[in-house]
């Protein structure tokens, strides 16, 4: 309220009220206003200095819930981590191992988090070790799994795979040990039937009676079933994973050619065609067209003794049949 102002006027020797024009009302009003503003905002601003305001009280609190939530998932990430680790360590060490193939690089484990400062936008907030730390575990987390993930889809694919090379690689002999008389030449060097001089026996003999059943020693293909000079009648069965079995000297087939075969199937019989001195079957397994030991690939059929007793034998024969 504006202060009533009287004026001495000599005239009519007495004090008369002074009616205050316009402007200078508004003039007093402004001071009044400011002089109080100022009182006010000073009593603001020792207020918020001292105690804060109460939405700046929740904002602290809040922030002291989030820096204890931020310490307990950087704690978990930690965890996380370990397990990761461990996972990391089978999938390297025995999956991996167990189908033959690289452990993961760490050079592709660890891609990605090298060079440069991707966490350079954080590192002026007031708790910024504790906030770059927990990004960036949270990001060699996410690329662990991603990769982990990745190596399982290829573990899993070698399984299938797997079971498809162990049912198609040589593993049986080709013909039943009851029907077979004896292995009369094994592997290596040997005499040669007709010219009776030394020569690579590239597989395996067994004697036995024209017409015995001869079976496929691995699921595959035949790639050839026919007569050919010197092996007689003779089939090619192509496994796959570089594997090729030979069966020659037959009396006929039970096969024929691009027909898929399983292991075990008869394919034909024990005949004496071809360069043959006597009924017998010639075997043998090639790998990328090199032949191998066929001894070596009768590991379903035999036992540790069978399997030590037929290299005894194998070793001793002198003369092949061809
Ligand atoms: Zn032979």
């Amino acid at each position: 309220m504006a202060k009533t102002k009287y004026q001495f006027n000599p005239e009519s020797i007495s004090y008369e009220k002074v009616e205050a024009n316009f402007k200078t009302k508004i003039i007093n009003v402004l001071k009044h206003m400011a002089s109080s503003s100022v009182l006010a905002i000073a009593m603001v601003v020792v207020l918020f200095y001292f105690f804060g305001s109460p939405k700046e009280k929740a904002l602290a609190r809040e922030n002291k819930q989030l820096l204890t939530q931020y310490t307990r998932l950087n704690t978990e990430l930690t965890k996380i981590q370990n397990v990761l680790g461990d996972l990391e360590q089978r999938d390297d060490n025995i999956y991996r191992v167990i189908f033959e193939a690289e452990p993961i690089h760490s050079n592709i484990r660890k891609a990605g988090f090298g060079g440069v400062n991707r966490y350079g936008y954080l590192e002026n907030l007031e708790n910024s070790e504790l906030v770059i730390s927990t990004a960036k575990k949270m990001d060699i987390v996410a690329k662990s799994m991603y990769v982990q993930t990745k190596s399982y889809d290829d573990v899993e694919e070698m399984v299938k795979n797997k079971f498809q090379m162990l049912s198609s690689i040589p593993a049986i002999m080709p013909l039943a040990i009851k029907d077979f008389g004896r292995i009369s030449a094994g592997f290596g060097w040997r005499i040669h039937p007709i010219y009776k001089t030394r020569k690579f026996h590239d597989g395996m003999d067994f004697t036995g009676n024209i017409g015995t059943p001869i079976y496929a020693t691995g699921d595959g293909i035949v790639k050839m079933a026919r007569s050919e000079r010197g092996y007689g009648k003779r089939i090619i069965i192509d496994h796959g994973y570089g594997y090729q079995t030979i069966y020659a000297h037959l009396n006929g087939y039970n096969v024929k050619r691009r027909q898929k075969v399983k292991r075990g199937e008869v394919i034909g019989f024990l005949g004496n065609t071809g360069k043959s001195t006597g009924p017998h079957l010639h075997y043998e397994v090639r790998k990328n067209n090199k032949t191998l030991d066929p001894i070596n690939y009768y590991f379903n059929d035999l036992t540790a003794d069978e399997y030590d007793s037929m290299v005894a034998y194998a070793a001793n024969t002198g003369q092949t049949m061809d």
